[in-house]
């Protein structure tokens, strides 16, 4: 979440690191909207996890997440 101009991390509630207002640190930014066959009809939810908690998280998956080698500079 947004959090005078900082990202802090949904799960931990950290800062993710920034020089000048530009994370030095990767994360992750979610943003879902909800649609008709959800519970959640029309309800936007949005949060960003930082890699400490996004490690954590995957690690409980029961089939781990895909890896592909980036092969472009993003
Ligand atoms: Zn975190």
């Amino acid at each position: 979440m947004r959090k005078n101009d900082k990202v802090i991390c949904n799960c931990c509630g950290r800062a993710i690191r920034e020089e000048a207002a530009v994370p030095r640190e990767e994360f992750l930014h979610v943003e879902k909207t909800w649609g008709y066959f959800s519970e959640k009809d029309g309800e936007k939810q949005e949060f960003d996890v930082c890699e400490a908690c996004y490690d954590e998280w995957v690690q409980g998956f029961l089939i781990p997440a895909k890896i592909h080698e980036a092969t472009e500079l993003l």
